[in-house]
């Protein structure tokens, strides 16, 4: 991140699968390094809350993009606490239910929802190169689906965040269920292999695209999945 000289503001992408882990290492990424920290993937959560509140059919494009484009959402971009407001309402936890999780996807396919938060996702990352954003102009960690593909495809780093399906449901199954047990494992099939399968239809996050940097994280730990995007976006320590 720069020659030491001049402060330059450094713009990371994390794309990747659900249970690929990248939400916890884009947030550890961005605390080492004192970035801002985006979770695009919130930000649908919030719409998808948004219009549910309103009893809007999920498949009504039009009445839910019109409803989105009024969304009154702020999210936080401080990695130790990155709550998710909507209006006076805070939703950090409520977006995260699995009932939320099975038809999020419902909204994140339509394409004018798309262009909206593409658009405020956009804005976010280009304040936080900014001196008044939380990171004093230092830059951002931005993860989700699309990121190095369509948000920000001129990134400083762009990293594809992978793990094998076992893998990934596991990890997913831990983090909902708090356990791996082929129960455990049966019920969270649907919130991850269904939801990537019905997201890959509008991004591509299952194969690195060029200049894109694969890591696969099956067979590494938590700290050693940090180490190496840290490596990639200014050395071990971010010297
Ligand atoms: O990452 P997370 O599981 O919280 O994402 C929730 C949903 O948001 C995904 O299943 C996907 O439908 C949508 N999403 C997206 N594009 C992104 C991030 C998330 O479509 N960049």
């Amino acid at each position: 991140m720069g020659n030491g000289k001049t402060p330059v503001s450094a713009v990371v992408a994390i794309d990747g699968p659900s249970g690929s882990g990248k939400s916890t290492v884009a947030r550890k990424v961005a605390e080492r390094f004192g970035l801002g920290y985006l979770d695009t993937g919130a930000m649908y959560r919030a719409a998808t809350w948004w219009v549910m509140q309103k009893n809007i059919t999920l498949t009504d494009r039009d009445a839910v993009s019109a409803a989105v484009r009024k969304m009154p959402l702020t999210v936080q971009t401080d990695p130790r606490r990155q709550n998710v407001i909507c209006g006076d309402t805070d939703i950090t936890d409520v977006i995260r239910t699995s009932g939320l999780s099975k038809v999020v996807s419902q909204v994140a396919t339509n394409p004018d929802v798309r262009k909206e938060l593409i658009r405020r996702q956009r804005e976010i990352i280009a304040r936080e190169c900014e001196p008044g954003g939380f990171s004093g102009g230092k830059g951002i960690v931005a993860e989700g689906r699309d990121i190095t593909t369509v948000v920000a495809p001129d990134a400083d780093v762009r990293i594809l965040l992978t793990a094998s399906r076992e893998a990934r449901l596991a990890r997913r199954a831990r983090e909902v269920r708090g356990s791996d047990s082929a129960q455990a494992l049966a019920a969270t099939r649907d919130e991850v292999l269904r939801r990537d399968r019905d997201d890959s239809a509008v991004s591509e996050f299952m194969t690195a695209q060029e200049g894109v940097t694969e890591i696969d994280s099956s067979n590494l730990t938590l700290e050693q999945t940090v180490d190496a995007v840290a490596a990639l976006v200014g050395g071990p320590r971010g010297e």
